[in-house]
């Protein structure tokens, strides 16, 4: 099953990133997925298939502010 997501969802990766944070947010979306570190603003561009294999959970903006 593909996770739904979109511009500026946070979505927490499977491995933390070198500054031990695994909290992204997505800042482009096309052929490729741009995410940007939420601790250090570190930016990595990874191809959906990859993205989907390293994402553990989708956090929905509409789900956080309601
Ligand atoms: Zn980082």
């Amino acid at each position: 099953m593909k996770p739904e997501f979109k511009l500026n969802d946070e979505v927490i990766m499977k491995k933390p990133h070198a500054c031990q944070t695994n909290l992204w947010v997505i800042t482009r979306v096309g052929a490729d997925i741009k995410l940007k570190c939420k601790n250090c603003g570190h930016e990595i561009m990874m191809d959906r298939l990859e993205f989907y294999k390293k994402i553990k959970k989708v956090i929905n903006n509409e789900e956080k502010n309601n």
